[in-house]
């Protein structure tokens, strides 16, 4: 898939404000979608897609330290914050 022209690239930073709210996905600053860029979770170095559940926004600041890594170290709970079936540290049995 080539990578899409700047026309829809807005759109797509539209979309990925609607979905996630118009902040940086890894800090959570505020932003206006055109203020924010498109980052591909996973890098496109390893990965080749415009599909939007492979992007998020990023602020400029966090997409260039992000760089070119994978995000596991992101991804990846801290420990002790889910027990077994994803329920939250500290929250009541059911
Ligand atoms: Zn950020």
């Amino acid at each position: 898939m080539s990578a899409p022209n700047a026309r829809r690239r807005r759109e797509i930073r539209a979309e990925l404000a609607e979905r996630d709210g118009a902040r940086c996905w890894y800090c959570a600053t505020p932003a206006g979608p055109d203020a924010l860029t498109i980052d591909h979770l996973i890098p496109q170095s390893r990965l080749r897609t415009w599909l939007l559940a492979a992007l998020v926004l990023a602020c400029a600041p966090c997409n260039e330290a992000k760089a070119d890594t994978l995000p596991q170290a992101l991804l990846r709970p801290a420990p002790g914050r889910f027990g077994p079936g994803l329920v939250p540290a500290g929250a009541p049995a059911a």
